[in-house]
Protein backbone atom coordinates (compact mmCIF):
# COMPACT_ATOMS: atom_id res chain seq x y z
CA UNK A 1 0.00 0.00 0.00
CA UNK A 2 1.58 3.70 -1.03
CA UNK A 3 2.55 5.57 2.04
CA UNK A 4 -0.25 8.48 1.19
CA UNK A 5 -3.19 5.83 1.96
CA UNK A 6 -1.46 4.70 5.05
CA UNK A 7 -1.71 8.28 6.24
CA UNK A 8 -4.99 8.72 5.36
CA UNK A 9 -5.97 5.01 6.96
CA UNK A 10 -3.99 6.39 10.26
CA UNK A 11 -6.11 9.32 10.47
CA UNK A 12 -9.36 7.33 10.69
CA UNK A 13 -7.87 5.36 13.14
CA UNK A 14 -7.21 7.99 15.46
CA UNK A 15 -10.45 9.93 14.69
CA UNK A 16 -12.88 10.79 17.32
CA UNK A 17 -15.64 11.03 15.39
CA UNK A 18 -15.41 7.90 13.49
CA UNK A 19 -17.58 6.48 15.71
CA UNK A 20 -20.61 7.72 14.10
CA UNK A 21 -19.81 6.54 10.88
CA UNK A 22 -21.92 3.11 11.61
CA UNK A 23 -24.57 4.55 13.09
CA UNK A 24 -25.54 5.47 9.00
CA UNK A 25 -26.75 3.75 6.14
CA UNK A 26 -24.47 4.30 3.47
CA UNK A 27 -25.92 3.65 -0.20
CA UNK A 28 -24.18 0.50 -1.48
CA UNK A 29 -23.22 -0.14 -5.44
CA UNK A 30 -24.30 -2.80 -7.78
CA UNK A 31 -22.14 -5.33 -6.05
CA UNK A 32 -22.63 -4.60 -2.74
CA UNK A 33 -19.28 -2.10 -1.76
CA UNK A 34 -20.10 0.81 0.31
CA UNK A 35 -20.20 4.02 -2.13
CA UNK A 36 -18.41 6.82 -1.54
CA UNK A 37 -21.10 9.18 -0.69
CA UNK A 38 -20.28 12.89 -1.49
CA UNK A 39 -23.66 14.39 -1.50
CA UNK A 40 -24.56 15.17 2.04
CA UNK A 41 -25.35 18.68 0.82
CA UNK A 42 -27.87 17.66 -1.47
CA UNK A 43 -29.88 14.45 0.62
CA UNK A 44 -28.15 13.92 4.14
CA UNK A 45 -27.99 9.90 5.12
CA UNK A 46 -30.30 8.23 7.09
CA UNK A 47 -29.34 7.20 10.80
CA UNK A 48 -30.39 4.25 12.78
CA UNK A 49 -31.68 6.44 15.35
CA UNK A 50 -33.54 8.69 13.05
CA UNK A 51 -35.32 5.40 11.72
CA UNK A 52 -36.07 4.46 15.33
CA UNK A 53 -37.35 7.44 16.13
CA UNK A 54 -39.94 7.36 13.09
CA UNK A 55 -40.59 3.90 13.89
CA UNK A 56 -41.11 4.71 18.04
CA UNK A 57 -43.96 7.29 16.82
CA UNK A 58 -45.83 4.74 14.50
CA UNK A 59 -46.34 2.73 17.14
CA UNK A 60 -47.11 5.59 19.59
CA UNK A 61 -49.74 6.50 16.70
CA UNK A 62 -50.88 2.95 16.56
CA UNK A 63 -51.15 2.46 20.27
CA UNK A 64 -52.68 5.75 21.36
CA UNK A 65 -54.95 7.02 18.20
CA UNK A 66 -55.47 11.09 19.01
CA UNK A 67 -54.09 10.44 22.82
CA UNK A 68 -50.87 10.52 21.44
CA UNK A 69 -50.94 14.14 21.22
CA UNK A 70 -50.60 14.07 25.16
CA UNK A 71 -49.79 10.09 25.57
CA UNK A 72 -47.01 9.14 23.21
CA UNK A 73 -43.60 8.55 24.91
CA UNK A 74 -42.49 12.26 23.05
CA UNK A 75 -46.02 14.04 23.20
CA UNK A 76 -46.99 15.55 20.17
CA UNK A 77 -48.17 18.70 21.03
CA UNK A 78 -44.95 19.86 22.59
CA UNK A 79 -43.20 17.92 19.72
CA UNK A 80 -41.20 21.06 18.22
CA UNK A 81 -40.36 21.71 21.73
CA UNK A 82 -38.06 18.95 21.65
CA UNK A 83 -36.03 20.18 19.23
CA UNK A 84 -35.12 23.88 19.87
CA UNK A 85 -32.42 23.47 22.04
CA UNK A 86 -30.07 21.04 19.84
CA UNK A 87 -31.51 23.10 17.03
CA UNK A 88 -30.15 26.31 18.84
CA UNK A 89 -27.02 25.19 19.63
CA UNK A 90 -26.23 24.12 15.74
CA UNK A 91 -26.76 27.73 14.55
CA UNK A 92 -25.68 29.65 17.51
CA UNK A 93 -28.85 30.98 18.65
CA UNK A 94 -31.36 31.45 22.13
CA UNK A 95 -33.59 28.57 21.71
CA UNK A 96 -36.40 31.11 21.75
CA UNK A 97 -34.94 32.21 18.60
CA UNK A 98 -35.19 28.77 16.48
CA UNK A 99 -38.55 27.06 15.51
CA UNK A 100 -38.82 23.92 13.36
CA UNK A 101 -41.94 24.11 10.73
CA UNK A 102 -42.80 23.49 6.85
CA UNK A 103 -40.02 23.62 4.00
CA UNK A 104 -37.31 26.16 3.76
CA UNK A 105 -38.91 28.33 0.90
CA UNK A 106 -42.21 28.89 2.86
CA UNK A 107 -40.51 29.63 6.03
CA UNK A 108 -38.91 32.09 3.63
CA UNK A 109 -42.22 33.68 2.58
CA UNK A 110 -43.53 34.04 5.95
CA UNK A 111 -39.92 35.67 6.82
CA UNK A 112 -40.86 37.92 4.16
CA UNK A 113 -43.92 38.53 5.06
CA UNK A 114 -42.81 40.19 8.38
CA UNK A 115 -39.03 41.24 7.20
CA UNK A 116 -40.37 43.04 3.37
CA UNK A 117 -41.88 46.16 3.89
CA UNK A 118 -41.33 47.52 0.77
CA UNK A 119 -42.26 51.72 0.47
CA UNK A 120 -42.11 53.64 -2.52
CA UNK A 121 -38.25 54.50 -1.65
CA UNK A 122 -37.28 51.40 -0.13
CA UNK A 123 -38.15 48.53 -1.69
CA UNK A 124 -35.43 46.59 -3.23
CA UNK A 125 -34.15 42.90 -2.37
CA UNK A 126 -30.37 42.08 -2.38
CA UNK A 127 -29.81 38.47 -3.22
CA UNK A 128 -26.51 37.56 -4.18
CA UNK A 129 -25.00 36.08 -7.70
CA UNK A 130 -26.30 32.59 -8.65
CA UNK A 131 -28.66 32.40 -5.94
CA UNK A 132 -30.26 29.24 -6.05
CA UNK A 133 -33.80 29.36 -8.20
CA UNK A 134 -35.83 28.56 -5.35
CA UNK A 135 -34.92 31.59 -3.44
CA UNK A 136 -34.89 34.17 -6.50
CA UNK A 137 -38.39 32.92 -7.75
CA UNK A 138 -39.53 33.59 -3.67
CA UNK A 139 -38.14 37.02 -4.01
CA UNK A 140 -39.36 38.18 -7.37
CA UNK A 141 -42.84 36.56 -6.46
CA UNK A 142 -42.80 38.93 -3.16
CA UNK A 143 -41.73 41.27 -4.85
CA UNK A 144 -44.45 41.21 -7.01
CA UNK A 145 -46.96 40.50 -4.58
CA UNK A 146 -46.51 44.06 -3.51
CA UNK A 147 -47.55 45.47 -6.57
CA UNK A 148 -43.61 46.05 -7.90
CA UNK A 149 -41.62 44.97 -10.89
CA UNK A 150 -38.65 43.04 -10.05
CA UNK A 151 -36.70 44.52 -13.08
CA UNK A 152 -36.79 47.55 -10.55
CA UNK A 153 -36.57 45.70 -7.74
CA UNK A 154 -34.13 42.69 -7.19
CA UNK A 155 -30.35 43.72 -7.14
CA UNK A 156 -27.69 40.77 -7.80
CA UNK A 157 -24.47 41.48 -5.32
CA UNK A 158 -21.82 40.31 -7.97
CA UNK A 159 -18.16 38.99 -7.97
CA UNK A 160 -16.22 41.19 -10.48
CA UNK A 161 -16.30 40.23 -13.81
CA UNK A 162 -15.07 36.79 -14.43
CA UNK A 163 -14.98 35.70 -11.13
CA UNK A 164 -17.00 33.80 -8.76
CA UNK A 165 -15.71 34.74 -5.61
CA UNK A 166 -17.73 37.74 -3.59
CA UNK A 167 -15.24 40.01 -1.58
CA UNK A 168 -15.96 42.11 1.21
CA UNK A 169 -15.41 44.73 -0.94
CA UNK A 170 -18.19 43.79 -3.83
CA UNK A 171 -20.53 44.14 -0.36
CA UNK A 172 -19.73 46.91 0.42
CA UNK A 173 -20.03 48.65 -3.00
CA UNK A 174 -23.47 47.33 -3.76
CA UNK A 175 -23.89 49.08 -0.60
CA UNK A 176 -22.82 52.19 -1.08
CA UNK A 177 -24.67 52.50 -4.47
CA UNK A 178 -27.94 50.85 -3.25
CA UNK A 179 -27.90 51.04 0.12
CA UNK A 180 -30.65 53.73 0.74
CA UNK A 181 -33.24 51.68 -1.44
CA UNK A 182 -32.61 48.16 -0.39
CA UNK A 183 -35.15 46.94 2.08
CA UNK A 184 -33.91 43.58 2.56
CA UNK A 185 -30.86 41.76 1.84
CA UNK A 186 -31.28 37.77 1.72
CA UNK A 187 -27.93 36.12 0.97
CA UNK A 188 -27.27 32.02 1.02
CA UNK A 189 -24.26 30.99 3.23
CA UNK A 190 -22.52 28.76 2.21
CA UNK A 191 -23.36 29.81 -1.60
CA UNK A 192 -24.82 25.77 -3.27
CA UNK A 193 -22.84 26.62 -6.39
CA UNK A 194 -19.67 27.67 -5.65
CA UNK A 195 -19.04 26.91 -1.69
CA UNK A 196 -18.33 30.28 -1.11
CA UNK A 197 -19.22 30.79 2.40
CA UNK A 198 -20.30 34.58 2.77
CA UNK A 199 -19.34 36.37 5.81
CA UNK A 200 -22.96 36.82 7.94
CA UNK A 201 -21.32 39.41 10.75
CA UNK A 202 -20.20 41.42 7.81
CA UNK A 203 -23.01 41.33 6.04
CA UNK A 204 -25.54 41.82 8.97
CA UNK A 205 -23.49 44.75 10.13
CA UNK A 206 -23.11 46.90 6.82
CA UNK A 207 -27.13 45.76 5.73
CA UNK A 208 -28.38 47.03 9.19
CA UNK A 209 -26.15 50.28 9.20
CA UNK A 210 -27.72 50.91 6.00
CA UNK A 211 -31.28 50.55 7.69
CA UNK A 212 -32.02 47.46 5.59
CA UNK A 213 -33.26 44.08 7.02
CA UNK A 214 -31.49 41.43 6.31
CA UNK A 215 -31.95 37.24 6.64
CA UNK A 216 -29.54 34.04 5.49
CA UNK A 217 -30.59 31.17 3.64
CA UNK A 218 -28.73 28.81 5.50
CA UNK A 219 -29.58 25.48 3.85
CA UNK A 220 -26.06 24.78 2.86
CA UNK A 221 -24.68 25.82 6.28
CA UNK A 222 -26.63 24.26 8.65
CA UNK A 223 -25.10 21.61 10.59
CA UNK A 224 -21.84 22.78 8.00
CA UNK A 225 -20.61 25.79 9.24
CA UNK A 226 -20.21 27.17 12.67
CA UNK A 227 -22.82 29.66 12.98
CA UNK A 228 -23.56 32.83 15.82
CA UNK A 229 -26.70 33.53 14.32
CA UNK A 230 -27.61 35.65 17.99
CA UNK A 231 -24.74 37.33 18.31
CA UNK A 232 -24.04 38.43 14.11
CA UNK A 233 -27.87 39.45 14.82
CA UNK A 234 -29.29 39.00 11.28
CA UNK A 235 -33.39 39.84 12.08
CA UNK A 236 -33.88 36.38 10.45
CA UNK A 237 -32.66 33.09 8.66
CA UNK A 238 -34.82 30.14 7.27
CA UNK A 239 -32.81 26.33 6.51
CA UNK A 240 -33.65 23.06 5.32
CA UNK A 241 -34.00 20.06 7.16
CA UNK A 242 -32.63 17.22 4.80
CA UNK A 243 -28.96 18.44 3.50
CA UNK A 244 -26.29 18.34 6.25
CA UNK A 245 -29.05 17.83 8.82
CA UNK A 246 -29.87 14.46 7.84
CA UNK A 247 -33.60 14.83 8.42
CA UNK A 248 -34.73 12.73 6.23
CA UNK A 249 -36.09 13.73 2.22
CA UNK A 250 -38.26 16.73 2.30
CA UNK A 251 -37.90 16.91 6.22
CA UNK A 252 -39.32 19.74 8.28
CA UNK A 253 -37.10 23.17 8.22
CA UNK A 254 -35.70 25.69 10.60
CA UNK A 255 -36.49 29.34 11.14
CA UNK A 256 -34.64 31.88 13.15
CA UNK A 257 -36.36 35.18 14.37
CA UNK A 258 -33.73 37.67 16.59
CA UNK A 259 -34.46 38.12 19.56
CA UNK A 260 -35.04 41.75 19.16
CA UNK A 261 -38.38 40.62 17.13
CA UNK A 262 -39.53 38.89 19.35
CA UNK A 263 -42.58 40.69 20.90
CA UNK A 264 -43.63 42.96 18.15
CA UNK A 265 -47.26 41.71 17.83
CA UNK A 266 -46.64 45.38 15.14
CA UNK A 267 -44.99 43.29 12.41
CA UNK A 268 -46.97 42.06 10.32
CA UNK A 269 -47.65 38.22 9.53
CA UNK A 270 -49.78 34.80 8.11
CA UNK A 271 -51.01 33.58 11.10
CA UNK A 272 -52.62 29.99 12.34
CA UNK A 273 -53.40 28.47 15.93
CA UNK A 274 -49.64 26.85 16.13
CA UNK A 275 -49.14 30.90 16.13
CA UNK A 276 -51.27 31.28 19.40
CA UNK A 277 -50.30 31.15 22.94
CA UNK A 278 -49.95 27.97 24.30
CA UNK A 279 -51.52 28.47 27.36
CA UNK A 280 -54.72 29.31 26.09
CA UNK A 281 -54.64 27.81 22.29
CA UNK A 282 -56.95 24.81 23.29
CA UNK A 283 -59.44 26.99 24.52
CA UNK A 284 -60.22 27.53 20.90
CA UNK A 285 -61.30 31.57 21.16
CA UNK A 286 -61.98 32.72 18.25
CA UNK A 287 -59.33 35.77 19.72
CA UNK A 288 -56.24 35.62 18.45
CA UNK A 289 -53.07 36.22 21.09
CA UNK A 290 -49.76 36.06 19.77
CA UNK A 291 -46.77 33.90 21.09
CA UNK A 292 -43.73 35.47 21.81
CA UNK A 293 -40.69 34.53 19.84
CA UNK A 294 -39.78 32.62 17.09
CA UNK A 295 -42.68 29.66 18.04
CA UNK A 296 -44.79 33.09 17.04
CA UNK A 297 -44.71 32.50 13.63
CA UNK A 298 -45.64 29.18 13.64
CA UNK A 299 -48.99 28.45 11.51
CA UNK A 300 -49.88 24.42 11.65
CA UNK A 301 -49.68 21.44 13.88
CA UNK A 302 -46.05 19.75 12.61
CA UNK A 303 -45.53 16.93 10.93
CA UNK A 304 -44.20 14.47 13.85
CA UNK A 305 -43.22 11.62 11.85
CA UNK A 306 -40.44 14.59 10.09
CA UNK A 307 -40.06 16.12 13.30
CA UNK A 308 -39.26 12.49 14.83
CA UNK A 309 -36.26 11.50 12.77
CA UNK A 310 -35.19 15.52 12.73
CA UNK A 311 -34.96 15.21 16.60
CA UNK A 312 -32.63 12.30 16.86
CA UNK A 313 -30.38 13.26 14.05
CA UNK A 314 -30.02 16.94 16.26
CA UNK A 315 -29.26 14.18 19.25
CA UNK A 316 -26.23 13.17 16.91
CA UNK A 317 -24.89 16.76 16.38
CA UNK A 318 -25.01 17.18 20.25
CA UNK A 319 -22.59 14.57 20.76
CA UNK A 320 -20.71 14.86 18.37
CA UNK A 321 -20.36 18.80 18.50
CA UNK A 322 -20.48 21.51 16.16
CA UNK A 323 -16.99 22.37 16.90
CA UNK A 324 -15.38 19.15 16.44
CA UNK A 325 -17.81 18.63 13.50
CA UNK A 326 -16.10 21.49 11.62
CA UNK A 327 -12.51 20.64 13.03
CA UNK A 328 -13.02 17.52 11.09
CA UNK A 329 -14.47 18.89 7.67
CA UNK A 330 -11.58 21.97 7.83
CA UNK A 331 -9.45 18.90 7.77
CA UNK A 332 -10.84 16.94 5.45
CA UNK A 333 -11.18 19.79 3.25
CA UNK A 334 -8.02 20.88 3.26
CA UNK A 335 -6.35 17.26 2.51
CA UNK A 336 -8.40 16.94 -0.22
CA UNK A 337 -8.01 20.72 -1.76
CA UNK A 338 -3.85 20.08 -1.07
CA UNK A 339 -3.94 16.72 -3.51
CA UNK A 340 -5.98 18.61 -6.41
CA UNK A 341 -4.15 21.84 -6.30
CA UNK A 342 -0.73 19.69 -6.07
CA UNK A 343 -1.53 17.55 -9.19
CA UNK A 344 -2.39 20.84 -10.75
CA UNK A 345 -4.29 19.55 -13.84
CA UNK A 346 -5.35 21.63 -16.25
CA UNK A 347 -8.71 20.89 -17.10
CA UNK A 348 -9.94 21.05 -13.55
CA UNK A 349 -10.06 24.15 -10.77
CA UNK A 350 -11.50 24.33 -7.72
CA UNK A 351 -13.84 27.49 -7.48
CA UNK A 352 -14.64 27.48 -4.07
CA UNK A 353 -12.16 29.76 -1.78
CA UNK A 354 -9.58 27.80 0.06
CA UNK A 355 -9.69 30.13 3.43
CA UNK A 356 -11.27 28.28 6.29
CA UNK A 357 -13.25 31.43 7.28
CA UNK A 358 -15.02 31.39 3.02
CA UNK A 359 -15.82 27.29 2.79
CA UNK A 360 -17.70 24.76 4.15
CA UNK A 361 -17.92 20.84 3.68
CA UNK A 362 -18.31 21.29 -0.28
CA UNK A 363 -16.06 21.98 -2.83
CA UNK A 364 -16.77 22.55 -6.36
CA UNK A 365 -15.02 21.29 -8.87
CA UNK A 366 -14.78 23.13 -12.59
CA UNK A 367 -13.88 21.74 -15.56
CA UNK A 368 -12.91 23.80 -17.99
CA UNK A 369 -14.24 21.90 -21.08
CA UNK A 370 -17.82 21.28 -19.70
CA UNK A 371 -17.83 17.46 -20.24
CA UNK A 372 -20.41 16.02 -18.14
CA UNK A 373 -18.84 12.32 -19.19
CA UNK A 374 -16.58 13.11 -16.32
CA UNK A 375 -19.02 13.27 -13.72
CA UNK A 376 -20.59 9.91 -14.90
CA UNK A 377 -17.77 8.08 -15.23
CA UNK A 378 -17.04 9.14 -10.94
CA UNK A 379 -20.59 7.86 -10.26
CA UNK A 380 -20.30 4.72 -12.64
CA UNK A 381 -17.05 3.82 -10.24
CA UNK A 382 -18.98 4.19 -6.82
CA UNK A 383 -18.78 8.04 -6.34
CA UNK A 384 -22.32 9.83 -5.47
CA UNK A 385 -21.21 13.44 -6.05
CA UNK A 386 -23.74 16.35 -7.81
CA UNK A 387 -23.28 17.61 -10.86
CA UNK A 388 -24.37 21.26 -11.31
CA UNK A 389 -24.68 23.33 -15.11
CA UNK A 390 -22.85 24.20 -17.10
CA UNK A 391 -19.49 22.74 -15.70
CA UNK A 392 -19.06 21.95 -11.89
CA UNK A 393 -18.89 18.28 -10.36
CA UNK A 394 -20.00 19.37 -6.09
CA UNK A 395 -18.03 17.45 -3.70
CA UNK A 396 -18.76 17.02 -0.07
CA UNK A 397 -17.01 14.93 2.41
CA UNK A 398 -19.55 15.34 5.88
CA UNK A 399 -17.33 14.44 8.76
CA UNK A 400 -20.32 12.63 10.85
CA UNK A 401 -20.14 9.72 8.23
CA UNK A 402 -17.25 10.22 6.12
CA UNK A 403 -13.75 9.09 6.66
CA UNK A 404 -10.32 9.71 5.34
CA UNK A 405 -9.57 6.57 3.29
CA UNK A 406 -12.55 7.68 1.16
CA UNK A 407 -10.41 11.21 0.46
CA UNK A 408 -7.76 9.46 -1.27
CA UNK A 409 -9.96 7.19 -2.87
CA UNK A 410 -12.06 9.39 -4.20
CA UNK A 411 -8.85 11.54 -5.69
CA UNK A 412 -7.21 8.67 -7.20
CA UNK A 413 -10.15 7.62 -8.99
CA UNK A 414 -10.92 11.32 -10.32
CA UNK A 415 -7.50 11.39 -10.94
CA UNK A 416 -7.44 8.27 -13.27
CA UNK A 417 -10.39 9.68 -15.26
CA UNK A 418 -9.52 12.85 -15.82
CA UNK A 419 -6.01 12.03 -17.11
CA UNK A 420 -7.54 9.22 -19.18
CA UNK A 421 -9.88 11.72 -20.80
CA UNK A 422 -7.00 13.98 -21.81
C1 LIG B 1 -31.79 23.22 -1.08
C2 LIG B 1 -32.12 24.64 -1.16
C3 LIG B 1 -33.45 25.08 -1.28
C4 LIG B 1 -34.59 24.09 -1.40
O1 LIG B 1 -35.80 24.64 -0.99
P1 LIG B 1 -36.97 23.73 -0.40
O2 LIG B 1 -38.00 24.71 -0.01
O3 LIG B 1 -36.38 22.97 0.76
O4 LIG B 1 -37.41 22.79 -1.44
C5 LIG B 1 -33.69 26.44 -1.30
N1 LIG B 1 -32.67 27.33 -1.21
C6 LIG B 1 -31.38 26.94 -1.09
C7 LIG B 1 -30.28 27.93 -0.98
C8 LIG B 1 -31.08 25.58 -1.07
O5 LIG B 1 -29.80 25.19 -1.01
Amino acid sequence: MDSVKVKFLQLDQTDTLAKFRPEFFIPKNNLGDNTIYYCGNSLGLLSARAEKGVIQELEDWKKYGVEGHLQAENPWVHYHEFLNESMAEIVGALPSEVVMMNGLTSNLHFMMVSFYRPTKIRNKILIEYSAFPSDRYAVESQIRFHGFDPKDCLIILEPELGEDYISKENIAKVFEIHGESIALALIGSVNYYTGQAYPIHFITKIAHRYGAQVGFDLAHGAGNLLLHLHDDGPDFAVWCGYKYLNGGPGCIAGCFVHERHHDRPDLPRFSGWWAHDKKSRFKMSSKFELMKGAEGWQLSNPPILAMASMKQSLSIFHEAGMQNLRKKSIHMNSLLTSLLVEWDHPSISVITPQNIDENGCQLSIRLRQPDKSIFVALTNQGVIADWREPDVIRIAPVPLYNNFEELITFFNKFKQIVENYG
